[in-house]
């Protein structure tokens, strides 16, 4: 396993894997590792005969008033663990390298990016995209794999690599969850234990919405309404948005003719949590 600070260490590494005929998959994180991260290791490394997966904390995605200075960073025990799945490396480049004084450069997903958490979150999946295409340019992956739980992200690199051409087949992995529904995120970590009770209901409106449809329910007003009125049960969460939408748009949908995701994002304590459940025709 090697581990690459700089740009050009991991730019060497992976094209001398493709000299050697060698598929490569990459995982993007931001580290403080938990088994949704690691899902993606596995995924990767049972489609590809090399793995890298990259730990950064990306200062672009962050808003002025975010948690990017708090957010938990864990290198040794990261290390340990991508090595104990067999990652092949691991790319931990500084600030510096990644945006160095005068880059000025994005990339944006118009549209899309103001949907959804880029509604509350302004700018953050532009940096997200700017990221994203960096780490494409940098590693030069065949397969990246991004998780179902940040639904509209892999929505957005999903459209970014088909208007861009980028050479990158992206795969999108299930939800991990904790064994009571909560899904998995480094957030999590920022929870006291009372919070931590308080958070399942995020996860709870999400079941309450695909019960109502199971019993088919099939007006979108009812559903949101079922999903809301959950939240009642945890006075101290704040719901910041419960939609509906298109996989694909992020639109709200006016029927459930097709594939609709129900995603959720909501504040508990310090932390902004989101999930979401896709709703499936018959
Ligand atoms: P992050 O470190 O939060 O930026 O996440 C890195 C990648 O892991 C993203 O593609 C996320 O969607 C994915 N991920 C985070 N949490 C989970 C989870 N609970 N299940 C599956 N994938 C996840």
């Amino acid at each position: 396993m090697r581990v690459c600070h700089s740009i050009d260490e991991m730019r060497a590494g992976s094209r001398a894997a493709g000299r050697e005929g060698k598929s490569l998959g990459l995982v993007p994180t931001m580290g403080a590792l938990h088994e949704g991260h690691l899902s993606l290791v596995r995924a990767a490394k049972a489609q590809c005969d090399l793995v890298a997966a990259s730990i950064f904390v990306n200062p672009l995605q962050f808003g002025p008033s975010e948690d990017l200075a708090k957010y938990p960073r864990t290198f040794d025990r990261d290390r340990e663990l991508f090595t104990q799945e067999g990652v092949d490396f691991i790319f931990a480049p500084s600030v510096e390298e990644m945006y160095p004084a005068g880059a000025v450069t994005y990339v944006t997903v118009e549209g899309l990016s103001d949907k959804l958490c880029g509604r509350t979150r302004p700018g953050h999946f532009r940096g997200v995209t700017t990221v994203v295409s960096k780490l494409f340019n940098i590693v030069e992956p065949d397969r990246a794999f991004f998780g179902q739980k940040d639904a509209a992200q892999s929505t957005i690199i999903r459209r970014m690599v088909r208007d861009l051409n980028i050479p990158v087949q992206v795969v999108v992995c299930p939800i991990v969850r904790e064994p009571d529904g909560l899904a998995m995120s480094s957030r999590n970590a920022y929870l006291d234990a009372q919070q931590r009770e308080s958070a399942l209901v995020i996860n709870h409106s999400l079941r309450a919405v695909q019960e109502r449809f199971d019993q088919g329910e099939h007006k979108i007003d009812a559903l949101i309404e079922a999903g809301i009125r959950v939240f009642v049960q945890a006075p101290s969460v704040r719901l910041d948005y419960f939609e509906i939408v298109d996989p694909e748009t992020l639109d709200p949908v006016d029927d459930l003719s097709r594939a609709a995701l129900v995603a959720v994002a909501a504040f508990v304590g310090k932390a902004r949590l989101i999930d979401n459940t896709l709703l499936m025709p018959a």
